[in-house]
């Protein structure tokens, strides 16, 4: 692919975008080393962007955490590309391999399993390594679904502020996770393993108060989509739901 690449950056620079000043249109021509963050689907495929397809079409190598799962993704859309695995564990020789990539003129996307890579999913280390290395590199983002957000967004409770807390530790601090969320004044959202689930239901009214309220997100945008809200103390998943992916929300 050529390494000269076209934008269009669309500036509504009124407050009614398409009024009769409307946008204008600038076109960027760019030779820089480009590594695209490109957010996927969480369940329903319909939910990837336009953007997204087109920039997966456009690059020359995808990055993936899982080829077989990048595989089904992109075989989906019709779209064929060389894939290379990266995750948390990549060795250096990895990282150093994605720099050659870049200096050969590749452009380069980066996804996840699922969701937005970077959010308790790998990305964040390669992009502090290529920033250091090839210090003109473009880091540029493709939003789109992230269970967190998701599931804070139909929550109901106070999201202008929140806290994030990715996954609980499985065995040492796990106790001192859930005794911090008793104290914490802010809506907080985390993950939780389906494997892990119970336990973390047990451990939440153990350790918080019985009013408190929670939303409990399970297979957003999937089949089996459900959606439990109540409060710590009256909240109920009956043991054969326990399966598939959650998020947790607590009210602050
Ligand atoms: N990067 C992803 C994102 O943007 O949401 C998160 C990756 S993390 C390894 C995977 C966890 O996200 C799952 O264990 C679950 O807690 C949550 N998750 C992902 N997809 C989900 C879904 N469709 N429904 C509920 N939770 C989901």
């Amino acid at each position: 692919m050529l390494r000269s690449e076209i934008y269009y950056d669309l500036w509504y620079y009124n407050s009614t975008p398409l009024s009769n000043t409307g946008f204008f249109a600038t076109l960027l021509l760019s030779n820089d080393m480009i590594l695209y963050i490109i957010a996927t689907p969480i369940g329903n495929l319909k939910d990837i962007s336009e953007r997204a397809l087109e920039i997966l079409r456009s690059v020359d190598l995808i990055l993936c955490e899982d080829t077989r799962v990048a595989s089904k993704l992109l075989s989906h859309f019709q779209i064929s590309k060389p894939l290379q695995s990266y995750h948390q564990h990549s060795q250096l020789t990895k990282m150093a391999y994605i720099v050659e990539e870049f200096k050969k003129g590749k452009n380069i996307a980066l996804v996840s399993d699922a969701g937005t890579p970077g959010i308790s999913d790998p990305g964040n280390k390669l992009i502090e390594y290529l920033i250091s290395k090839l210090p003109g590199i473009k880091i540029i983002p493709i939003p789109g679904p992230c269970a967190a957000t998701t599931a804070l967004s139909v929550s109901g409770f106070p999201a202008d502020k929140f806290i994030f807390l990715g996954f609980p530790p499985h065995k040492k601090g796990r106790e001192t996770f859930f005794k911090e969320l008793a104290q914490e004044e802010k809506t907080v959202v985390f993950y939780e393993s389906p494997h892990r689930m119970e336990k973390c239901l047990e451990q939440l009214k153990q350790f918080l108060p019985t009013d408190r309220k929670i939303v409990i997100c399970r297979e957003i945008t999937k089949m089996f989509e459900t959606i439990y809200r109540g409060t710590i103390g009256d909240i109920d998943v009956p043991k054969n739901e326990i399966k598939g992916e959650f998020v947790i929300v607590l009210h602050p």
